[in-house]
């Protein structure tokens, strides 16, 4: 039995994919959309993501794509855009199972796959995720996350531990801390670096790496968890305005001088850490202004990559209220804007590092040159004929666009 999987939006779903590929990986040949060109796909599984109505779009585009590929194909959705919508999916033509659960998609995959030719997938072991909580409790007005997701919810330690080890006792090198809200992590009053440090205490991980957290709930005890090498030095802590208005206004829980705080900490605890954002350009109330104070907060931190979102108005958020919008015009010369600014200071983040001595982990290896990610995230290539998965020890001079 043959399964094309597409994940649409953040790490969690990607997470929730990942997962569902191994729960799978027994009964089917299970490969993401795009990767593997079937010609004869049974069964095609969407996980839908709504965190923007341009996310919901795009996850119905990808229904009607994949089903004009696979026309034969079984089309399964799941995810939060069907969590929230569900009506809206079971109304598509194109679809034949809403499911909430992983446990119904089994099911029926279990049917289906009686009698089916069985066969695997061998996954690439490189860099695995593993989710260590759900939901998020802080409405930041313009998401619709706690609404798809519910309330924060977190995976006790010890199944994360687990988790972890059975990854690693499979192969993989790095493994992915992620989440809705990592931050929030909560088990019997043990938070997130204190899971950390249990993970890097008690498994055999050789790369541990967290994906988005927010910039609240840093505990004294997080910043020495960098002295741990395996604990890689890269955070990705969501900024989304540099200006206190807007973050007042998008209903977010710190000020930019609380933000600008946490990095010179971070900076003195891990000196040559990347850190990475995101940032929604273009907020309703954002006056020109407002931007260039987001401009100069940008500058001042020097990110070494920043992701950028034009706001869009997600139905059912408390910001899709507010009157004062910005015209699309004046986003798209914004993002085009901060964006010239990332270059350079992506650039900058490089050229700190050119020439240090630096572990990768190779994710593709090919013509007798290898490519991969160092520990600070930095992505090079690097001559020689090196195995995928592999850690080896470089000098850093080849940059790539990450
Ligand atoms: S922290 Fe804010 S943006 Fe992030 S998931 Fe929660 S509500 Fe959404």
């Amino acid at each position: 039995m043959k399964i094309v999987i597409k994940t649409m939006g953040c790490k969690a779903n990607r997470y929730e994919s990942d997962r569902l590929k191994e729960d799978l990986s027994d009964k089917a040949m299970v490969v993401d959309a795009g990767v593997c060109d079937f010609k004869d796909a049974d069964m095609i599984i969407v996980n839908t993501c709504t965190v923007t109505h341009v996310a919901d779009r795009k996850s119905r585009q990808a229904i009607t794509g994949l089903k004009k590929l696979y026309p034969k194909a079984v089309v399964v959705v799941f995810g939060c855009g069907s969590n929230v919508n569900p009506k809206t999916y079971k109304n598509l033509q194109n679809v034949d199972h809403v499911f909430t659960e992983r446990k119904e998609i089994e099911k029926l995959v279990d049917n289906m796959a009686d009698g089916c030719e069985h066969s695997t997938a061998a996954p690439n072991r490189t860099r695995a995720l593993v989710k260590i909580q759900d939901g998020c409790n802080n409405f930041c007005s313009y998401c619709i996350v706690p609404y798809a997701r519910g309330r924060e919810k977190s995976k006790p330690a010890y199944e994360v531990l687990e988790e972890v080890q059975k990854l690693v006792n499979k192969g993989y090198k790095e493994i992915v801390i992620t989440g809705i809200n990592i931050g929030a992590y909560n088990d019997n009053s043990k938070n997130i670096a204190d899971l950390i440090e249990q993970i890097l205490d008690r498994t055999d991980v050789k790369r541990l790496r967290l994906s988005s957290i927010e910039p609240q709930n840093f505990t004294n005890k997080f910043f020495k968890l960098f002295e741990n090498p395996r604990f890689c030095p890269h955070l990705h802590i969501s900024l989304q305005s540099g200006c206190d208005k807007i973050l007042k206004s998008m209903n977010r829980r710190y000020l930019s001088e609380d933000y600008a705080t946490l990095v010179n900490r971070l900076r003195e605890a891990s000196p040559k850490i990347s850190i990475t954002t995101d940032v929604i350009v273009g907020f309703s109330g954002e006056t020109e202004g407002l931007f260039t104070e987001t401009i100069n907060f940008v500058k001042k931190i020097g990110f070494s990559k920043i992701h950028i979102f034009p706001y869009s108005i997600r139905k059912g958020t408390a910001a899709a209220d507010f009157v004062d919008q910005v015209p699309d015009d004046v986003k798209k010369k914004r993002c085009a804007f901060l964006s010239e600014i990332e270059k350079q200071m992506r650039h900058d983040f490089y050229e700190k590092n050119k020439g240090d001595d630096a572990e990768i982990l190779v994710e593709n290896s090919k013509n007798g040159f290898a490519v991969g990610f160092t520990k600070n995230y930095i992505k090079t290539r690097v001559q020689g004929n090196f195995k995928v998965n592999e850690i080896i020890h470089i000098t850093l001079d080849n940059e790539l666009k990450s």
